[in-house]
């Protein structure tokens, strides 16, 4: 692969088939596009700016001797830019996105037509309260379907994704361990092997070190192993439930009743919670603190369509610790309380505002549109799909806890490929080429060579049928030697196998302009 100057690859990659290249590079809708400086030109502008006008200098040496080198771009080409790269996305709205424990699923327009109201869109954290109280009664009412749906006492609304929520919920329990006197003699924070990575990172952020529970053969969590774990130096567990594997650890309560008889603290992970929205609540398995990505079970874009929101419910034992700001209802409407003189338990501030408002409006907007039956009916149909995907691959793919019911994403593993001389990565980027994102790969990392994949409930029974026969075909082409229509894909991706270690390593992050610009500027 030839590279420009840039270090990006200058020339479509040959296809290995007698497919022509084309002059421009483009291959029809496929438009290659240059970097945003390369299109336009430096030193042009495409608007009209009046002259400033003239003002004393102030700014002494650090006044610029040449112009900042920004992209100038008239509006049109501004435009097609954007949308080019857009383009390069797969995205949601384009097709079925089976990424295992992400839960990519149709973000509802509705909840967009209503984030983008004045009211809600329009407004900034630091408008008086006084103005702001819609948003406010928003975020409360928000905060009070978050408790009635897990059963907890009280809510922390303001951290902006799931691993920032595990910050939150665990900074709660380090809290709570202080005001016991305990927080410096309980320093160790047990987590599943089968955990999403963000578990172990965030008890390290915070100082504790990780003790790995072993993965039961079946997949979930044995009680006894976390019992014989237990002692005066554990601070709390972080589970997942669902777990990553798609399985509902069914000894949750035993596990949380030797935690808790162990004086340690419950942090639930609640990344599946789409699983059971409506059917069971943390807060009767014994969970003291859980985030929500309402950016996955709740609906809101993610994955490069907007900002997460993860809230934190608490337990009745974490709740007096939870971080400031906060919404309080008052006899004069809703209040915030932002200082830690007002509420000296709190843990202190977490975030400078109060969430992702956007965020808010858009989960409280797909939770009243769907209600209390619509909400459970969502986690039965996502269940119901993963399964359907799991039932009707099984005899091809490998089950690695075998063919039992699963939650809302079904885990299989690459040993239906030994032999085949197709590797599990080939096999997803041949994935590509059929057009579907690949699902999750090589994780949870307790199976070898993972393949999760969750449907989740907006795909319908056509997209799931027409999946599942493509997925057949790769299998059987697979199983039948015709290794190159993996070895070299994705054949038709504008690019195609980059060198991924490099980009990760050795990023080039900063453009050098192919001649300095000279002009100096007046
Ligand atoms: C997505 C996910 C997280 C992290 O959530 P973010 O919102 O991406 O920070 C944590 N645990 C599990 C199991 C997840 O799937």
């Amino acid at each position: 692969m030839t590279m420009n100057t840039q270090g990006r690859p200058s020339a479509p990659a040959e296809t290995g088939t007698a497919v022509p290249q084309t002059f421009t590079g483009n291959k029809a809708l496929m438009i290659e596009e240059a970097l945003i400086f390369e299109i336009g030109d430096v030193k042009n502008c495409g608007v009209d700016i009046p002259e400033p006008p003239q003002v004393k200098d102030r700014l002494g040496k650090l006044k610029r001797k040449a112009p900042a080198g920004l992209p100038g771009l008239s509006e049109p080409e501004t435009m097609r830019h954007y949308v080019k790269l857009s383009q390069k996305n797969y995205a949601i709205d384009m097709g079925l996105y089976p990424l295992g424990s992400c839960t990519m699923k149709h973000n509802p327009r509705l909840n967009e037509k209503m984030a983008r109201l004045p009211g809600f869109g329009d407004i900034h954290p630091l408008q008086p309260v006084s103005s702001v109280q819609g948003a406010l009664e928003l975020i409360d009412m928000l905060a009070e379907w978050l408790m009635e749906m897990t059963g907890m006492a009280a809510v922390a609304m303001s951290p902006k994704a799931g691993a920032h929520g595990e910050l939150c919920g665990m900074m709660a329990i380090k809290a709570a361990l202080e005001a016991r006197g305990e927080g410096d003699t309980r320093n160790v924070v047990l987590v599943p092997e089968s955990a999403h990575g963000t578990n172990p990172a965030t008890a390290a952020l915070l100082g504790y070190s990780v003790k790995a529970i072993p993965a039961r053969k079946d997949g979930t969590v044995d009680p006894a192993d976390v019992k014989a774990l237990l002692d005066d130096t554990v601070a709390g567990i972080m589970l997942t439930n669902p777990n990553t594997c798609g399985l509902f650890e069914r000894d949750i309560i035993a596990i949380a009743d030797a935690v808790h008889a162990a004086g340690a603290y419950f942090y639930c992970d609640g990344a599946n919670f789409n699983a059971i929205v409506g059917k069971a609540r943390p807060g009767d398995l014994g969970v003291d603190a859980m985030h929500i990505n309402l950016h996955k079970t709740f609906s809101t874009p993610h994955g490069g369509g907007g900002p997460g929101a993860g809230p934190v419910v608490l337990s009745e034992a974490l709740a007096p610790f939870a971080p400031l700001p906060y919404v309080t209802k008052t006899d004069d409407g809703f209040a915030v309380v932002e200082h830690e003189a007002e509420d000296p338990k709190s843990f202190g501030r977490l975030t400078a505002f109060h969430g992702q408002m956007g965020m808010f409006v858009r989960a409280l907007a797909y939770m009243l549109s769907h209600g209390s039956d619509g909400l459970k009916k969502a986690s039965e149909d996502a269940v119901l799909n993963a399964n359907y995907v799991r039932a009707r691959l099984a005899d091809l793919m490998s089950l690695p806890f075998g063919n039992k019911p699963c939650m809302h994403e079904v885990l299989f593993d690459d040993s239906f490929l030994k032999d085949t001389g197709v590797t599990t990565l080939d096999f997803a980027k041949a994935m590509i080429d059929e057009g579907y994102h690949p699902m999750t790969m090589y994780f949870p990392l307790v199976v070898h060579g993972a393949m999760l994949i969750e449907p989740t409930e907006s795909e319908s029974k056509a997209s799931l049928d027409l999946f599942i026969a493509t997925m057949r075909d790769l299998v059987m082409d697979a199983k039948a030697g015709k290794t190159e229509r993996f070895a070299g894909a994705p054949y038709y991706a504008p690019r195609r196998r980059l060198d991924e270690t490099r980009a990760a390593r050795s990023p080039r992050l900063s453009w050098t302009p192919p001649e300095p610009i000279t002009d100096a500027a007046e």
